[in-house]
């Protein structure tokens, strides 16, 4: 059973096929500059390698034609004929309340994930085009929706509640939703079977410390609380996202700065983040680059990110009575060695022994603390795609 797995986002997406006879890659690729002049597709086979191909691509569904054509392409495809894939799985970011779990598409979902766009005005539009796309495109297949949020809402009401008149809950929806769930989920059901344990038996702080980044608690394979919010704008110190701060500060920038809403948005998502403390950029390569050549903000856009990390997995443990395992995953959780030894330093108290030695590695599944250390400290490669492609094969067969 091949299932093509599809992350669309305002101009570009992401694809994979996956063979789920036994997980493996067939084809993953990347279509950029949909709608926007020099729009490209690159596709990565394990038979031919890689190939960029140069075509406009005016719309999310010209770019689905071109991602079908490039997987059965004779001389780079992974597959003969589009009857090869059985089914598909679409990253969907925000389900609101209504799901809990994937779900086959069907006009009902359709429905409420329109209603949902007033929530996730910037994600849920794509990925609803990229739906109807691969529905006109693929006629006879299953689609299948995964959601960000859905893995958070097991939450308790003690962490999905702020303390605001709860009618805006009622009218409006405004409470914590959380995201990244599918990340979280991944690597939380890696790391039980690391560990040789049922994640029932488990307490897990998951940290995906990415370009965006949040931290789930995890208790007995639940999320029982999350740091991103109503939006991914709320928790951590995030590459351009400001993450928690004083709400009257916002209010006070509009009226000093001469803001709109809009320009207000634009300041706490896009300039804020280790970008707007250390005013060198958002990739931490490149402020752990400066930061090592002496540049101070550089250094201090580090140390507040890894000081916020540390406080939420305290915060975490409390919440849970206790953690077994903290699991660094996405782009700087599995490569930075500097951040995870310092979001570690001074959690000794709790029992996180971090081994500095086997804490050396990128990008690979292992285990980064000391043999007698009490609470297992895990780098997982995240894999969301794996994950879609998992909850689709189940929904489907
Ligand atoms: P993601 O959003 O998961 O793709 O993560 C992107 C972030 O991970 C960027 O800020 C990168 O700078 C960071 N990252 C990726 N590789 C490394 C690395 N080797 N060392 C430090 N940060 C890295």
């Amino acid at each position: 059973m091949n299932i093509l797995v599809i992350n669309c986002g305002s101009s570009s997406l992401k694809y994979q096929l996956l063979n789920m006879n036994d997980e493996s890659q067939l084809a993953s690729g990347l279509v950029e500059r949909i709608g926007i002049e020099g729009s490209r597709l690159k596709q990565e086979t394990p038979a031919f390698g890689k190939k960029v191909v140069e075509v406009e691509m005016k719309d999310h569904k010209a770019a689905l034609e071109n991602v079908l054509k490039a997987l059965t392409n004779e001389e780079y495809g992974a597959i003969k004929s589009l009857e090869e894939v059985n089914a598909v799985g679409h990253r969907v970011v925000h389900a609101g309340e209504k799901y809990s779990e994937s779900v086959i598409i069907n006009d009902d979902v359709i429905k409420a994930l329109e209603e949902c766009i007033e929530l996730a005005p910037l994600h849920n539009p794509p990925n609803l085009t990229g739906i109807r796309a691969i529905q006109e495109l693929l006629p006879s297949v299953d689609n299948v929706a995964v959601f960000d949020t859905a893995f958070h809402q097991t939450m308790p009401a003690t962490s999905y509640i702020y303390p605001l008149p709860y009618e805006l809950y009622e009218k409006y929806g405004v409470r914590r939703y959380g995201f990244h769930g599918t990340s979280h989920r991944y690597v939380y059901q890696r790391a039980a079977a690391m560990l040789g344990k049922d994640a029932k038996d488990l307490k897990l702080i998951s940290c995906h410390l990415g370009n965006g980044a949040s931290l789930c608690a995890i208790d007995g394979g639940k999320a029982v609380a999350t740091s991103m919010g109503f939006t991914p704008l709320e928790g951590l110190v995030m590459g351009t996202r400001c993450g928690d701060i004083d709400p009257a500060i916002v209010t006070y920038i509009m009226d000093k700065e001469n803001l709109d809403t809009a320009g207000a948005n634009n300041l706490l998502n896009k300039k804020s983040g280790v970008f707007g403390i250390s005013g060198v950029s958002s990739d931490f390569r490149d402020i752990e680059d400066a930061a090592a050549e002496g540049n101070e903000r550089a250094q201090l856009a580090l140390d507040v990110f890894d000081l916020r990390v540390k406080k939420y997995i305290a915060a975490y443990a409390s919440i849970m009575g206790g953690v077994d395992g903290i699991i660094f995953t996405a782009g700087l959780g599995e490569n930075s060695i500097d951040n995870r030894k310092s979001i570690c330093e001074n959690l000794e108290f709790m029992g996180v022994e971090l081994d500095e030695e086997a804490n050396k590695v990128r990008g690979k599944e292992t285990i980064v603390s000391k043999p007698d250390s009490r609470v297992k400290v895990m780098v997982i490669p995240t894999n969301e795609e794996l994950m879609i492609a998992r909850d689709t094969l189940e929904l489907v067969k």
